[in-house]
């Protein structure tokens, strides 16, 4: 509580700007995730890695837009890019010159993407890879896991009544008997098996690598279709994590960063699948989305991705992730302090509680502590979500992860256990 009174008390144009906007939008939000209590931050502009907000402090951002924002607030090549695109013209009503360059340049880094189609968001490229599973199989069922997140309208936990109305079968995230049980009724009814490489809005949650490569064999031995979920991991190599666990699923998604920080979602993968959207053929699927080719997208994600995401880019980002969570454990573990950095990478979480946790069920719900930590961080100019979710940018670099690690030691110095 006194966290939250100080941190009203040094935010009045946030708060104005949040009693507005309800006046318009419920609760002054259109992103449910970006909603916090008493009242979230709002800001003013973005450069480089820092944030911002309406009332003039300037934060180290790690939340990076939820992995979209990979590139920072200002990369040149991407920002020289996107307006050499729009000066040619908004949005032309036809193909243009950047979107199948930017497959391709999907389609190198992927192997498995024999085929790709764009959409405007990750959840989109989640409901058309379902659908051409679906069509493709003649089946209906999908398997999910529970805790899973694939877009705003297929959120996998108990108690939500706003997803889109699969056939979907839950099984446990890295318990291979489980999905054995699910299956095990009628295997031949499954169109799909969906699953995040690393659980990202379950708390930044690492797969066993032996749990996909368990789904991908099963799946192959049933003809069902694998989809692995890498909206959010693409950027944890230089082919994601499909390259990082050498497995090939049939169909990837994709999204966040790789359209350069604007809107952006793709599906893709083995040829005999993606075919279906050949309009020259005659059993052709119909996919149609106004912005699914926009320029700027295009023209920002190719630039992102040929110039400044190379395979070397990807590494090196995913070991400064890996040396950070190391850092961060190892002071709140010295300090015994109930905190830890779960996830891989660049993609982390932090979790108020000191026990192992490899499942959505182990992420303590700690909503108290969670606020402490995040209005802890704020108030010492670090920006990351209230749910713990980290996301580390291109633009940072070692000083800024020491000050990240810095906060996190004096918020455990000052708060203790
Ligand atoms: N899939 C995963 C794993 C995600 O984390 C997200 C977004 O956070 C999505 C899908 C949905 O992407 P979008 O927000 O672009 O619709």
């Amino acid at each position: 509580a006194e966290e939250a009174r100080a941190f009203a008390a040094a935010n009045p144009a946030s708060r104005a700007r949040a009693l507005a906007a309800a006046s318009v939008m419920p609760g002054g939000n259109t992103r449910t995730v970006l909603h916090y209590t008493p009242f979230p931050l709002a800001f003013a502009k973005g450069v480089g890695a820092t944030l911002t907000d309406l009332d003039g402090h300037v934060y180290r951002d790690y939340l990076g837009e939820y992995s979209a924002g990979l590139y920072g607030h200002s990369p040149g090549p991407i920002l020289a890019a996107a307006k050499a695109a729009i000066e040619d013209g908004i949005a032309l009503g036809g193909p243009n010159m950047y979107e199948a360059r930017l497959a391709a340049a999907i389609a190198e880094r992927f192997p498995s993407v024999e085929r790709i189609r764009f959409t405007n968001s990750g959840t989109e490229a989640n409901l058309m890879a379902l659908v051409t599973a679906r069509a493709a199989t003649g089946r209906q069922k999908i398997l999910a896991f529970a805790g899973g997140y694939h877009g705003g309208v297929l959120v996998f936990k108990p108690g939500v009544v706003t997803n889109v109305p699969f056939d979907v079968t839950l099984a446990r995230y890295n318990d291979i008997a489980s999905v054995e049980a699910a299956l095990a009724p009628d295997p031949t009814a499954f169109a799909a098996v969906i699953v995040e490489p690393v659980m990202g809005a379950a708390g930044s949650l690492p797969a066993d690598p032996e749990f996909i490569r368990f789904l991908r064999e099963i799946t192959a031995r049933w003809g069902i279709v694998f989809i692995l979920d890498e909206v959010m991991t693409s950027r944890l190599g230089p082919s994601g994590m499909q390259g990082r666990l050498g497995v090939r699923p049939d169909l990837t998604t994709f999204g966040k960063y790789l359209g350069g920080g604007f809107s952006f979602g793709a599906f893709g993968g083995a040829e005999h699948l993606m075919g279906r959207y050949d309009p020259y053929r005659p059993d052709a699927l119909a996919h149609a989305g106004t912005f699914n080719n926009n320029v700027t997208s295009m023209a920002a994600g190719l630039a992102g991705l040929t110039q400044l995401f190379t395979p070397e880019a990807a590494e090196r980002l995913t070991a400064r992730g890996e040396a950070l969570k190391a850092r961060v454990n190892a002071a709140a573990e010295a300090e015994g302090a109930p905190l830890r950095m779960t996830g891989f990478g660049s993609m982390l979480g932090l979790h108020p509680t000191d026990s192992p946790i490899t499942r959505p069920e182990d992420v303590p719900e700690a909503q108290s502590a969670r606020a402490l930590i995040h209005l802890a961080l704020i108030a010492r100019g670090i920006y990351i979500a209230r749910r713990g979710y980290v996301s580390l940018s291109l633009p940072q670099d070692e000083a800024d992860d020491a000050a990240f690690a810095d906060a996190v030691a004096d918020v455990i110095a000052q708060h203790g256990r």
